[in-house]
């Protein structure tokens, strides 16, 4: 895994920002301080460091307690912080799948649509197509009809663009792979129950509905003859899809955004599973890691943080390792070495004192800064902040984004080995005696290479260099799209 960002990553992580930090910017006018202003902040930044310190005892206790909470989410519904949910996906992909799929995913503003030609083992995907579609701001406020009929009118419009090397036999219905992304209490593999909207969706009519009734029907109204054949989480499709491709992925983990993780488990292994009714005497369990929270190294950062979030208590490893958060906490620590510490100069920056602010992409670019005098670094304090920094200040700041990115990375890391571990005890040598992949996708995993290393680091210190050689963690990139396409083939009502 390559870990250094040449300067071209450098630019195209910068030039592909926002707005906001395209905006021409004023020659950056130095405010010229003795540094012994900014050393009154090394004390701030060596307390934060000792507080978000993961050494191996803590990784040890954190992917210890992730086994131990995942096996009691096994034993009852409630029994742990970790909800352990059955995925109902029993099969998965083996490479012999052919025909034409579909695959939906909505997830947050936009919903993405593809369509795969699948040929089977030789030929495997012979085409495929996608496209995005921005979901207009009033849809996510208006009623589930609406908002139903804008996703299966959109289908039907790519569906209809149909053509080339994409082939459904005559009389046939096509197939689609549903992937959403919101709490759903899953039935079947073609049904669950919306519990709640999250990530600013307020659409009124569809909590304690069947999200697959509900497509079904609005597609029914475009007239378009298509049925949703496996109902996902994106997790789940993440794992399917580098399936596909890998017999040895067992371990799927999501880190973008939010964070989640799911694995295949044995249905003897799972006491809350009454009837198993799996072929395959397996099953892949969404283990909404999100939600964990023992042991962890936090700080007053992100106490304050948890205290002010509109779920506080929840999802503290979400809030500690996700890219939705990593910018909020540093932003936070900067403010206070700006009030006690005069980091910026004599007053706090008003700009920074806007909650989320900082993003985590800002502080990835920050990181990747490795000129003399930290230019990047100035840059984007200025654009984003409204600060003028000095070298020394810009240098302080790097260190802040580090030890943040670095404990994040690094429990992540503990958290996929609690996984393996609580696999291992059950089949004894089969997942560290054998090359065993965790498949991995999401922005923040995609593009912030320290943080990659971090969590890279921590698996190999917790298995130890033998062991650790087996297990391989890769990237899938949109393997999720895919991989609901592959589980509506795999659900497919005409076999495959
Ligand atoms: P989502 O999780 O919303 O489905 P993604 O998997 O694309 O979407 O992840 C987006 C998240 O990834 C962003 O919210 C951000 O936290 C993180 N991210 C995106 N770009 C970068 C970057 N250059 N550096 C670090 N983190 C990034
Ligand atoms: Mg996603």
């Amino acid at each position: 895994m390559s870990v250094t960002a040449s300067p071209a990553a450098v630019r195209s992580i910068y030039s592909s920002r926002s707005a906001r930090d395209r905006a021409p910017r004023p020659r950056v006018v130095m405010t010229v301080r003795s540094s012994s202003t900014t050393l009154s902040a090394v004390p701030i930044l060596t307390k934060l460091q000792r507080d978000c310190a993961t050494p191996l005892p803590v990784l040890r206790h954190v992917a210890d307690a992730m086994a131990a909470d995942m096996r009691a989410g096994l034993e009852a519904d409630g029994g742990s912080d970790l909800k352990m949910i059955l995925s109902y996906v029993d099969a998965l992909p083996t490479g012999n799948e052919k025909g034409l799929f579909y695959a939906l995913d909505l997830g947050g503003t936009n919903f993405r649509v593809l369509r795969v030609q699948l040929g089977g083992k030789d030929e495997r995907v012979v085409a495929t197509e996608f496209e995005q579609v921005c979901i207009p701001h009033e849809l996510m406020f208006g009623t589930s009809e609406e908002l139903f009929d804008f996703i299966a009118s959109g289908l039907a419009n790519f569906a209809q663009k149909e053509g080339g090397k994409f082939n459904l036999p005559q009389g046939r219905t096509r197939e689609l792979g549903f992937t959403f992304s919101f709490p759903v209490k899953q039935t079947s593999i073609d049904s669950g129950i919306l519990i709640k909207w999250t990530k600013g969706f307020a659409v009124s009519g569809t909590a304690g509905k069947d999200v697959v009734v509900c497509l079904n029907e609005a597609m029914k109204r475009q007239e378009l003859n298509m049925r949703v054949s496996a109902l996902v989480n994106d997790t789940v499709g993440t794992l399917a899809g580098a399936r596909y491709w890998d017999d040895d992925v067992m371990v799927a983990v999501i880190l973008g955004t939010g964070t989640n993780a799911c694995y295949v488990e044995r249905v003897d292994a799972i006491p809350k599973l009454h009837s198993p009714n799996s072929t395959s005497g397996r099953t892949i369990v969404n283990t909404e890691w999100g939600a964990f929270s023992s042991g962890l190294p936090l700080t007053e950062f992100d106490r304050e943080m948890d205290a002010e979030s509109i779920n506080p208590g929840e999802q503290i490893f979400e809030k500690t390792i996700s890219g939705m958060y990593l910018g909020e906490i540093v932003r936070r620590v900067l403010i206070r070495m700006a009030e006690d510490a005069r980091l910026f100069g004599d007053s706090v920056p008003e700009k920074l004192q806007m909650s989320f602010s900082l993003r985590t992409p800002d502080i990835c670019a920050m990181q990747q800064d490795c000129s003399r005098d930290f230019e990047i670094v100035g840059s984007i304090l200025y654009n984003v902040a409204g600060v003028n920094s000095n070298s020394s200040a810009r240098k302080i700041v790097i260190d802040v984004c580090d030890a943040i990115a670095k404990r994040g990375g690094r429990l992540a890391g503990a958290g996929i080995v609690g996984i393996l571990q609580k696999m291992e005890e059950d089949s004894k040598g089969t997942v560290f005696g054998n090359r065993t992949v965790v498949a991995m996708d999401g922005g923040l995993y995609e593009h912030y290479p320290q943080y990659r290393r971090y969590l890279q680091d921590a698996v190999t210190e917790l298995l130890g260099p033998e062991i650790s050689k087996n297990i391989v963690i890769e990237h899938s990139k949109d393997g999720s799209g895919i991989g609901a396409a592959l589980l509506a083939a795999t659900n497919s009502m005409y076999g495959h």
